[in-house]
């Protein structure tokens, strides 16, 4: 638990020094130095179930110990079983962070979308029994939203929940669920109203995975990673009280989800700092003679200097979000400077490493092949590159919207294949 024997009187929140301090030895206490790992080179997903799910509780298990330590949901509510810290707390804890090996999975990518979803749509007694059991890993959330039929246009999606008295029974299919196969509980968007403009009749869930009538099945990607899953629905009971905002107004929470998912693929998620490509970068430039190349060096630092910049964004966006302000940059700015930054770090370790790299088989070398590969995990999901630009020109730009000709009619007009 933080030490707060130099808590300032009024609030009770301990001295920023005093923190740091204490967020350190904790730190040095549960978790590796980075430079002590010795798998420098491990490759960012798994194509192993047994290790992809032995992974994902090794992050619900560090969830767990921030918790009980008093290091999880700085600046939650102290009721909702955060610490009612400021900002400046998540900082410092991220600093901290940079020198450690983490074990990062999904867990925290759901936290960043969900908490402060909770916090702005929820109700107490919502809040009060979801929030501390999410901030502690003991429920651990997927987001059910996209479907083969509603992508980028996900307010076209099918899942039916039809009300039943004082309950709802759902019926459907969901696809590219990142850990549902792990996970306890979905953030689900089923339609409850198929006769009015596909915008509206969606409502959002808090959905229980171990529902009967709930059919996870895992999906296997090109790379051989298997990480996501596709699910299917059939006659699932829905309690009216896992509702999130109202019936038939889910789009402001989607919203909500998206964009806080979006500040987190961009750098700035869940006290989390995402780890710095660039340093192994140039610790391929270093073991491949190329550190004096001017051509590299210069990508090199060009590539530094963005994932800085989007260091420093992620962290603006994510203190607005917990301090309850909109976002201080358009989270879709971020996420398409990291897609862009993902890009390059691909085609500068090709330029470092040359074509041997494609055929060595080393982890060196296929740490290599899905950094060029993995570019897509970054402008597809959340939200393709080309949806994310849309979003800029509407929302912060402020030009005419994009033209469509299904948005005035009811959903069950809208032609489908
Ligand atoms: C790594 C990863 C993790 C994911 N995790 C999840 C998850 O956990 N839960 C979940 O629900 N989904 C998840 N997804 C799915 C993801 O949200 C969708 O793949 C994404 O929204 C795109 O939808 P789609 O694949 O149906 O492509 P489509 O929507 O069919 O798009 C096809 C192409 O058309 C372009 N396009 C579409 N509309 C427009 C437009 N209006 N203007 C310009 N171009 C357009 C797109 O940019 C894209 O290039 C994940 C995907 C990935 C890659």
């Amino acid at each position: 638990m933080v030490d707060d024997r130099s808590q300032s009187a009024e609030d009770g929140t301990p001295d920023l020094e005093h923190f740091r301090e204490a967020a350190r030895s904790f730190l040095r206490e549960h978790l590796p130095l980075k430079q002590e790992s010795d798998d420098q080179w491990a490759l960012p997903f798994f194509t192993d179930v047994a290790e992809a799910e032995q992974h994902f509780l090794r992050g619900r298990r560090w969830q767990k110990t921030l918790y009980e330590h008093g290091f999880a949901g700085l600046t939650y509510p102290s009721e909702f079983g955060g610490r009612g810290f400021d900002a400046r707390y998540e900082g410092v804890f991220r600093d901290e962070l940079l020198l450690f090996d983490i074990p990062r999975a999904l867990v925290a990518a759901t936290i960043s979308m969900l908490g402060p979803t909770l916090l702005k749509f929820g109700t107490d007694e919502q809040c009060r029994r979801l929030l501390p059991r999410l901030l502690s890993g003991d429920d651990a959330w997927c987001q059910l939203f996209s479907e083969p039929g509603a992508g980028s246009d996900l307010a076209t999606l099918a899942c039916r929940a039809e009300r039943d008295g004082d309950r709802f029974i759902v019926n459907g299919q969901k696809v590219w669920t990142s850990g549902a196969q792990f996970c306890t509980h979905g953030m689900l968007l089923a339609r409850t109203n198929p006769d009015v403009p596909k915008h509206k009749g969606i409502t959002f869930f808090l959905f229980d995975l171990g529902s009967p009538g709930v059919d996870v099945r895992p999906l296997f990607q090109a790379n051989g990673s298997a990480d996501f899953s596709e699910v299917f629905m059939t006659d699932v009971v829905v309690p009216m009280e896992a509702v999130l905002g109202s019936v038939d107004e889910g789009w402001p929470v989607v919203r909500a989800v998206l964009s806080n998912e979006a500040s987190f693929i961009g750098g700035g998620g869940a006290g989390e700092p995402s780890e710095p490509t660039n340093e192994k970068l140039v610790r391929l430039a270093r073991e491949f003679g190329k550190a004096e190349d001017p051509v590299i060096r210069q990508d090199l630092v060009r590539h530094f200097s963005r994932e800085r910049l989007v260091s420093v964004m992620g962290a603006r966006i994510q203190a607005s979000i917990r301090n309850g302000g909109p976002p201080a940059v358009d989270p879709s700015l971020l996420k398409l400077f990291t897609t862009a930054n993902r890009v390059l770090s691909g085609d500068l370790a090709m330029a470092i490493a040359g074509p041997s790299a494609m055929i060595t088989v080393d982890t060196r070398s296929e740490w290599l092949q899905a950094e060029l590969t993995g570019r897509y995990v970054f402008s597809i999901g959340g939200g393709t590159s080309e949806v994310q630009r849309n979003n800029l020109a509407e929302r912060s730009l402020g030009l005419p919207r994009e033209p469509t000709n299904d948005r005035a009619i009811p959903w069950r007009k809208i032609p489908r294949g």
